[in-house]
């Protein structure tokens, strides 16, 4: 016990109270070692006390491994293994200047590569930011939410299902707590909790009475106290052996790295033929050398994986300002890929903002006015008159049974109302407080002695109370229509006594309301008073129905134009929900979800169970709304749509819907309602939880791989260009038009100051029009390749002409390869606006509509004019000052070379 002095006392400088004996003290223990109190939790002052004591509860940011390590990686390319090669042999051979230029492009290279790679992992971690984790903590007696860094040891941590558990904790209290240990065992099977003391010696794996930062609870609730927050979790030790993992790969990038090693070998082997040829012909063994480097480096495409990586983090910061957080990169890519989105109704669809309308008893039904969570408003009888509690003992018991079986609060904050916790559960709290019943007073009137908590599967949740003076235990329960009304025999009368169940009256009432669009719950009770067992075996039968209640939640205003844009934009949009078919087909009609032709497009849970197995693929495919469906059959259907070839995105928020978001091709959790765990599993998670963020985030994507493409599209020629120019000189036996260090000049500068720009070209206004992009199909099309080989072969063509003109007129050779280097930056440069659309011409998009283009050309002008005109540059790249007249030309043939290609692109503009 003396330890808890030294670790938690208020002199001894700061020491964490780590220590690996908790489990094998008694809860008891723990709370003394760790100075808190097992209900209240530690006061506020102390908790900031401690805070400043041990620091926020975080792990250090997920960088590269380190300064050196994220340097060093720079220089791991095959490609950049050639150039050095060369740079070390053109020094072996004397041409220190030129050794130098090409050490100095690695150089350049990798200061690029790392600063880009820097910045997406920047704006990674800043996303990950955005989508605050919050946990339910109790200080000075208040339970309250907060973000999980200011967690400290000795705070006292509530969990339910669904939470991600934000620090480790030794149990003190816990109801069938289930946690899955898989992010810290590698065991994916949930392990049952307990609170009994353990041998000291037991491994991490088997302390039942702990649970351990970032594992997710999976079932039942507990609380804890937090014996260790941030690195000294054990996630925090195992986080600072391992490092963070490359988390920036993308099947594209990795694709383009297949590319690469294909290209690198490529080059090689012709840069070897040609010395090879060279050298048989009797040409001079230095100057054959010098070509093959040159061939070398001109095919290879420095610019590449940095403009891939700078391409995609723009991605990421465009999706997030329109509110989806990327979790994972390859998201962007499969986003533009999707044909089919499966969206939850209620808080996607729908605005989560649900109202009690209707209340109805089976001796009555009554209005309910007021909207929001504002408890002002009346609830009226059948006869338009105001209904008071005494008029009906059925709806008091509606109101009763809605406002105790409840887990969520009500709050006023500066004159507006907020609910915490689930806005169905809210909203019957509020309609309650209408109806006079208050929920902090009912806890005292009648205490909660035991829960069965909501889940998708059961459809109701039931809680156990007990009248603090006759000692007489009621049950109350709400859930689905249908499994209520399956659980009760009976049913209330207005004078408060039980009669048999006329469950037809409660169907039909439910179904008319249900058709409205209108969300309904039914209320029960068990009054008898006697404390049977309380248990889902028990349930059944013993009940009594009161009443229902019908909320509506309207449907989000951006929702309906969202769902028509992925129609026209050839995505299928589902509904999948767990609530009743009539409300699903309602807000799905309302939505255009379900057009006219409705005929089986709708389909339950039930009819998914009796489908036959030969005509599930096809049915599901055709249909649109699925209600009343449990989180297995989530599962099953996106399996399904997968197997039919469809790229998947799907939605989901409670725990069981992790699998399904797993197997997703893209899923998609909800940052407000969602919980942690879903979010865990999720691809991409909606700051406002809204439908039409996803259709957002669609378009991003397609914008994304565009882009891509157009820097594919743009970049190759040069290379091919380059290479091709060098092969020609070394087969014709011929000076050469280029020297490496010019080339290496040509591939950095433009890579840089022009193709980058590409990555900010704005989206093409016919994005969404167009088929989703078939993930099987080759990232270049068969006219993409043909445009960059006629590119290419324009750049081979003009610069010969340039270099051969220029010398015919009597100028040097330095003078005519300055000559074919501008053509060849020309061209790139009227290329690039040609590459700003992939199919529509530069005078249809504008030459003016990308600033960053406009910028990266004036900059590249000012470079050109630098190499050609400065001496400096003249001696270490061997060029020489040229005349007006060469400039008239050389903007001559580049402009016949644009023009060239403006005429293919017109002509096979539809084949792209
Ligand atoms: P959804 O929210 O899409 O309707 P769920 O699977 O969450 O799907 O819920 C299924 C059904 O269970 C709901 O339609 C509703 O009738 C009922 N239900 C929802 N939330 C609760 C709750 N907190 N307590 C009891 N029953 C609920
Ligand atoms: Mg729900």
């Amino acid at each position: 016990m003396s330890d808890c002095e030294v670790a938690v006392g208020s002199e001894e400088p700061a020491e964490s109270p780590r220590q690996n004996g908790h489990h094998a003290m008694s809860s008891h223990e723990v709370v003394l070692l760790l100075e808190t109190d097992p209900r209240r939790g530690l006061s506020t002052d102390e908790a900031a006390r401690r805070l400043e004591r041990y620091g926020p509860n975080l792990l250090p940011a997920a960088g590269g491994g380190g300064f050196l390590r994220r340097a060093l990686r720079q220089f791991h390319n095959p490609l950049i293994y050639v150039l050095m090669a060369a740079a070390v042999i053109t020094a072996f051979l004397h041409e220190y200047v030129d050794a130098s230029v090409i050490f100095g492009v690695v150089l350049v290279n990798a200061v690029v590569g790392y600063v880009q790679e820097s910045k997406a992992e920047a704006a990674l971690d800043s996303l990950r930011s955005m989508v605050r984790t919050e946990a339910r903590v109790v200080r000075a007696g208040q339970e309250r939410m907060i973000a999980s860094e200011e967690l400290v040891p000795g705070d006292l941590i509530v969990l339910e299902a669904g939470d991600k558990v934000p620090a480790d904790l030794r149990l003190v209290r816990l109801a069938e707590l289930r946690v899955d240990e898989s992010a810290l065992t590698g065991e994916s099977v949930p392990v049952t909790k307990d609170e009994a003391e353990l041998p000291e010696v037991t491994a991490v794996s088997d302390r039942r009475n702990m649970v351990y930062s970032g594992t997710l609870v999976t079932a039942g609730s507990g609380a804890g106290i937090a014996v260790a927050t941030g690195t000294e979790t054990e996630l925090g030790q195992i986080h600072r052996l391992v490092g963070a993992a490359d988390n920036l790969a993308t099947p594209l990038t990795s694709k383009l790295a297949w590319f690469s090693k294909v290209l690198t070998v490529a080059i090689l082997v012709l840069a070897a033929m040609t010395f090879g040829v060279g050298v048989l012909r009797g040409q001079d063994a230095t100057e054959t050398f010098t070509a093959a480097i040159a061939l070398a480096v001109g095919a290879i495409p420095e610019g590449l994986p940095a403009a891939v990586t700078v391409t995609l983090a723009i991605g990421v910061t465009r999706m997030a300002r329109r509110r989806a957080v990327i979790r994972r990169l390859p998201a962007i890519e499969t986003l533009g890929s999707t044909t089919v989105i499966c969206s939850d109704k209620t808080g996607t669809l729908t605005e989560n903002q649900m109202t009690v309308r209707v209340l109805w008893t089976p001796d009555g039904e009554f209005s309910v006015t007021g909207s929001g969570y504002r408890p002002d408003g009346e609830i009226c009888g059948p006869s338009g008159a105001m209904a008071d509690e005494a008029t009906s003992e059925s709806l008091r018991w509606t109101l009763l049974a809605g406002a105790g079986c409840n887990d969520a609060r009500v709050r006023e904050e500066n004159g507006e109302w907020f609910i915490t916790g689930d806005p169905t559960e809210g909203a019957m709290l509020v309609v309650a407080g209408k109806g006079g019943i208050d929920r902090d007073r009912l806890d005292n009137t009648l205490p909660r002695t035991a829960t069965i908590p909501f889940s998708s599967e059961r459809q109701y949740m039931a809680t156990l109370h007990r009248e603090p003076d006759s000692g007489r235990e009621i049950v109350l329960a709400k859930g689905s229509v249908e499994q209520i009304v399956a659980m009760c025999r009976t049913e209330m009368s207005g004078d408060g006594t039980t009669r048999p169940l006329d469950a037809e009256a409660a169907l039909r009432c439910a179904e008319a309301l249900s058709s409205q669009g209108l969300r309904v719950l039914a209320t029960a009770v068990r009054r008898d008073g006697e404390s049977g067992d309380f248990n889902e075996d028990h349930l059944p039968g013993t009940l009594t129905l009161t009443g229902l209640q019908a909320m509506l939640d309207p449907p989000r205003s951006a929702a309906a134009p969202a769902v028509r844009a992925c129609h026209d934009a050839g995505i299928g949009v589902k509904m999948i929900t767990g609530d009743h078919v009539a409300t699903a087909t309602a807000i799905a009609t309302h939505l255009a979800i379900l057009g006219d032709d409705q005929q089986g497009r709708v389909l339950t849970g039930r009819d998914l169970q009796t489908l036959p197995a030969e005509r599930f693929p096809e049915t599901v495919d055709r249909a649109t709304v699925f209600a009343r469906v449990s989180p297995e059959q989530k599962l099953r259907l996106v399996e399904t749509l997968q197997r039919r070839g469809h790229v998947v995105a799907v939605t989901g928020d409670g725990v069981n819907d992790a699998p399904a978001l797993r197997q997703a091709n893209i899923g998609i959790a909800m940052a407000r309602s969602g919980t942690e765990v879903a979010k865990d599993a999720a691809d991409m998670v909606l700051t406002d939880d809204d439908f039409a963020t996803i259709e957002a985030a669609v378009e991003e994507g397609r914008g994304v791989f565009d882009n891509l493409i157009k820097f594919i599209v743009w970049t190759l020629p040069t290379n091919l260009g380059e290479g091709l120019v060098i092969f020609v000189a070394i087969v014709l036996g011929a000076t050469l038009p280029l020297l490496p260090t010019q080339i290496l000049w040509i591939n950095m500068t433009t890579a840089v100051l022009l193709g980058l720009m590409l990555a900010f070209e704005p989206k093409e206004s016919g994005i969404m029009r167009r088929p989703p992009r078939d993930p099987r199909r080759p990232l270049l099309t068969g006219a993409l390749v043909a445009r960059i080989a006629l590119v290419a072969a324009l750049l081979v063509a003009g610069a010969w002409l340039l270099f051969e003109w220029e010398q015919r007129r009597g100028a040097g050779v330095a003078e005519a390869r300055t000559a074919a280097l501008n053509l060849f930056v020309v061209v790139e440069m009227l290329y690039l606006f040609s590459c700003r659309s992939l199919v529509h011409s530069a005078w249809r998009i504008g030459f003016f509509t990308n600033r960053w283009v406009l910028g990266g050309v004036l900059l590249q002008a000012v470079a050109q004019l630098a190499i050609t005109y400065l001496p400096a540059m003249n001696s270490i790249f061997d060029t020489a000052p040229i005349g007006g007249d060469v400039w008239l030309r050389i903007f001559a043939v580049g402009a016949a070379a644009a023009a060239v290609v403006a005429l293919d692109k017109r002509l096979r503009r539809n084949l792209v």
